[in-house]
């Protein structure tokens, strides 16, 4: 009798459990559901973020264009001559319109990486020549600031790198701009290029710099982060560039890393795989036969 007792409690125990489990199932089912409809939400609404900024910056581009190209004919004198205060109030219009322009353009670019729709042009090319130009470049904003620019090559056997030239000499600028623009006047930036054994070169962009806080470093490469001393130190900036020069060294499968300490300097890493002699040779049999 005890025993038919006991066992009726444990089918009924049983029962319960049961129950249980089965409402249990169908609150996880009712909770995945409500998941995936926020998820498609998201997504709607990161489309909708993304149409905006596309369509906003396109529509900016043009007329910024038109300013830009005004600005710089009243500067040249072709509308008659300009005094010095009005040369010196146009050259801090088309400053701010270069970056309004520089921003545009940057926003443009992350809205194309995340959509899948950022086009390289692959071509091989020598990357001695492309770091060599844009230390050059930035060598006038370097003076300007006060800020001593080395370059320093290595010797290199190997030199062609097979990638997109334009991308890559965007994501190598923005260091090297980063470098001279957080760089205090009479400091140091010094580029370099290195062999890395056979199959790869290492370009190093060093400076003496404000560096970045110990607890900021990890989220240097995210989109639109900035450490409160840059600024602090520098108004103008996005926190974009980082994000963007990353997202093309990644694609050329190669690397970048960096070393910094506060109020004494930082130094980012970047290595890329070069073309090998004996493809190089390969590729330029193959053109002489087409
Ligand atoms: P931006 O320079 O426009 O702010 P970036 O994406 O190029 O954007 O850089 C992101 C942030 O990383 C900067 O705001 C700054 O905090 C930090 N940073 C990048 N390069 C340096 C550098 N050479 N020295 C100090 N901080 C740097």
């Amino acid at each position: 009798m005890a025993e038919q007792q006991n066992l009726e409690e444990k089918i009924h125990r049983l029962e319960e459990l049961l129950k249980d489990q089965e409402m249990s199932a169908k609150l996880l089912v009712r909770r995945d559901l409500e998941l995936a409809r926020a998820n498609q939400r998201l997504r709607d609404l990161d489309q909708v973020k993304s149409k905006f900024v596309s369509v906003a910056a396109h529509q900016m581009r043009t007329p910024l264009s038109a300013v830009r190209w005004a600005l710089s004919m009243m500067l040249e004198g072709d509308l008659g001559a300009v005094s010095e205060s009005q040369t010196r109030i146009l050259n801090k219009a088309l400053d701010s319109t270069n970056r309004l322009v520089r921003l545009i353009a940057d926003l443009l670019d992350v809205d194309h990486l995340e959509a899948g729709k950022f086009i390289y042009t692959p071509t091989s090319f020598d990357i001695t020549e492309l770091v060599t130009s844009i230390a050059d470049e930035a060598s006038h904003s370097a003076k300007t600031k006060g800020v001593h620019l080395n370059v320093w090559k290595d010797q290199l056997p190997y030199f062609t790198i097979w990638g997109d030239p334009q991308k890559l000499r965007l994501a190598i600028q923005n260091l090297v701009e980063n470098a001279i623009k957080y760089t205090p006047e009479g400091g140091e930036v010094t580029v370099s290029l290195l062999r890395e054994g056979n199959e790869t070169i290492q370009i190093q962009v060093k400076d003496s710099g404000i560096g970045i806080p110990q607890s900021d470093q990890r989220f240097i490469f995210n989109r639109f982060f900035r450490s409160a001393n840059a600024m602090h130190t520098q108004t103008e900036g996005s926190g974009l560039g980082l994000y963007i020069a990353r997202e093309i060294i990644l694609y050329h499968g190669g690397s970048i890393r960096f070393e910094s300490t506060e109020n004494k300097g930082t130094t980012f890493f970047v290595t890329l795989p070069v073309v090998s002699k004996a493809a190089k040779t390969q590729e330029q049999s193959l053109a002489s036969t087409v």
